[in-house]
């Protein structure tokens, strides 16, 4: 009998508590005091500062199993594994057991407990890196080779290299590989070069299950686990997170620690053998309606996309609004629509549209989800949620379902010329609701192109005219990437401090753009800055990053603001009210802002991230001159 995901959690969660760790619930898809993001699923940035030694409340033994959304798939569903909702299973030792435990519990918990076939885990682990003088994992190897003698499986180690070794090498009957630091070593930033100063890393040992499928030749000529022909599936990483690096090289962390993360859908289709992950069962409830309800098979090559669609989506909607996000034309509330209205689109596909239904689909689908879920997520159980869920989804479905046919039409009109003009790809956005990414993916199935310049520039007139007037009906309606926008904006706020703090306080800023790939700053300073003062700048910014500051807005009497000393432009002119963005200090927040203590206090309208440690890993790419006395940095996050 395969394990439903439920039961999968449930047996993770009630393993790591017999060996002595705290649960702790997940955390919100929506992060505290941020009015634009989604949770992305590294389960790791909350859990930094632990691993660099500061003393977590639950103890030194932690798991958990956290909700996760990635945006940047919702265009991958469609093929078996991709899925923008995952839950991620995640369990720590901060400075407690290490190796030798992690790698048997896991190993026990997926064959003993999940019934993972051992004859198809493979494994790999860290080659060594001679110029960070760190050594093959050979203690890894050893613990693993006991763990398959154990179950009877052969076991033999063979080493690797790169990944381009790897298509060069195979398997050579191999079960246990090395592979060097671009694969088998973990950090923020990647690969020990790419760490800057203060950057906790380490080696991991990563497990694949072996579907069996044919290798396909135009990856390379060998198949090898971290293969992409789809034969191996990654389900999960024992991090050995025990280094820091310094100035001079690496150094050994105070507290060695353990950070597991695995996929839990990926090890519930391990578990039943079969590498596509809508046959579990959280999805094959919905297929099955689907496909009942639709007359279609999920078998049939030209529908399996749009069913894996909308049950992907149906199931990322509704933990959205389980966590309070509503859909709407901006940010996150926009990521939802589009996500509910591609659902509906796919829906359509299927031959299942909105006009037959007053029994409507999506709202099925969305109750099987809340009633697979609210046993583990009890945000999904309260009887409003349920109201919530039902009425969303309903209006999304039949507000849009009739624009969808009415659009389809006018779509078909525009296409009939074989290409999109921005104009009417910013008609159907706004008259008949087709979120703009869905445009640009129907006219790619067709090899129509979209003059994407042309809808961003009618976007805009239409900004500006509404600004100037009319209400702001459409605002954001490309907030696609606000979530690494806002980021940036955070960091820039870091960067002006930091350069204050390290070429003296007479810098002032003189100039800002940022854009979703990077920021740029223009400021005051009379030299070109040293290579040491911009590694310096770099560090700081990196080291509030680390330190997971709070960034807290709050709204004060100008002349208050100005005596706390708050960044602003000389001459120009406030309101009486105005808004101020403080960062740090820990514990400091909307309620009780320590402005004494703050890193940085600027008038700043946002929006900005709730904490810095959503910010990633801080770059700057480029200081130069611009004008006499005026200095300029472009910077990035990766
Ligand atoms: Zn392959
Ligand atoms: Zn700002």
């Amino acid at each position: 009998m395969v394990m439903t995901v439920n039961e999968i959690r449930t047996k993770y969660l009630e393993f790591f508590k017999a060996r002595g760790h705290a649960i702790i619930p997940s955390a919100s898809l929506v992060p505290q005091n941020d009015p634009t993001t989604l949770f992305t699923g590294s389960g790791m940035q909350p859990m930094i500062r632990y691993l660099l030694g500061e003393k977590h409340p639950q103890g030194t033994r932690i798991a958990d199993s956290q909700k996760s959304f990635r945006e940047t798939d919702i265009e991958e569903v469609g093929d078996n594994r991709h899925t923008t909702f995952f839950e991620m299973l995640g369990n720590w030792s901060l400075g407690d057991y290490f190796k030798k435990e992690q790698i048997e519990w896991i190993f026990e918990f997926l064959v003993t407990e999940v019934g993972v076939d051992p004859k198809n885990l493979y494994v790999t682990v860290f080659a060594g890196d001679p110029a960070i003088g760190v050594l093959q994992d050979n203690e890894s190897i050893e613990i693993w080779k006991k763990l398959f003698a154990g179950v009877g499986v052969e076991a033999e180690f063979v080493s690797i290299g790169s990944e381009a070794d790897g298509y060069r090498l195979g398997m050579r009957g191999g079960r246990i590989f090395s592979y060097d630091s671009s694969k088998n070593w973990w950090s923020r930033a990647g690969v020990p070069e790419k760490m800057p100063q203060g950057e906790p890393g380490g080696p991991d040992s990563e497990m694949f299950y072996d579907f069996g499928t044919q290798h396909d030749l135009k990856y390379g000529p060998q198949c090898h686990p971290n293969c992409d022909c789809g034969r191996f599936l990654e389900i999960g990483n024992n991090v050995f997170m025990e280094y820091i690096k310094r100035e001079d090289g690496f150094e050994m962390l105070a507290q060695r620690n353990v950070d597991f993360g695995g996929g839990l859908e990926r090890i519930a289709a391990a578990a039943q053998g079969d590498p596509d992950v809508f046959r579990t069962d959280v999805f094959w409830d919905i297929i099955t309606l689907l496909e009942h309800f639709s007359d279609k098979r999920y078998d049939d090559s030209r529908y399996k996309r749009s069913f894996r669609i909308v049950a992907d989506h149906m199931r990322a909607a509704v933990f959205m609004l389980g966590d309070g996000v509503r859909p709407s034309n901006t940010e996150r509330g926009y990521v939802l629509r589009r996500l509910l209205r591609r659902a509906s689109l796919h829906a359509q596909k299927l031959g299942i549209s909105a006009e037959k239904a007053d029994d409507s689909m999506l709202v099925r689908s969305a109750i099987i989800i809340l009633e697979k879920y609210d046993g583990a997520y009890p945000e999904l159980a309260a009887d409003e949620v349920y109201e919530t869920v039902k009425s969303e989804v309903w209006k999304e479905e039949v507000l849009f379902g009739h624009a969808l046919v009415k659009g389809m039409k006018e779509f078909e009109k525009a296409a009939a010329g074989g290409h999109i003009s921005g104009e009417q790809a910013y008609v159907l956005f706004t008259t008949y609701g087709f979120p703009f990414e869905m445009t640009l993916e129907i006219a790619r199935e067709r090899n129509i192109d979209v003059d994407e310049d042309g809808f961003k520039l009618e976007m805009k007139k239409h900004q500006e005219l509404s600004r100037a007037g009319s209400e702001q009906k459409f605002k954001g309606g490309l907030a696609d990437h606000s979530e690494k926008t806002t980021r940036l904006h955070t960091a820039h706020h870091l960067l002006l401090k930091a350069l204050q703090i390290v070429l003296g306080p007479q810098v002032k800023q003189r100039g800002s753009n940022i854009t979703s790939e990077r920021l740029r700053i223009d400021f005051s300073y009379g030299a070109k800055m040293t290579k040491e003062q911009i590694a310096a700048v770099e560090k700081m910014v990196n080291e509030k990053i680390a330190e997971a500051l709070p960034v807290t807005r709050s709204t004060l009497p100008r002349d208050e603001a100005e005596a706390l000393g708050a960044e602003h432009e000389f001459g120009a002119k406030y309101p009486d009210m105005v808004s101020v963005y403080s960062i740090g200090p820990r514990g400091g927040n909307e309620v009780k802002p320590q402005y004494e203590h703050a890193f940085s206090i600027e008038f700043c309208g946002g929006p900005h991230v709730g904490n810095t440690s959503e910010l990633g890993i801080f770059k700057i790419q480029k200081e130069e001159a611009v004008a006499a006395g005026i200095r300029r940095i472009k910077a990035v996050l990766t």
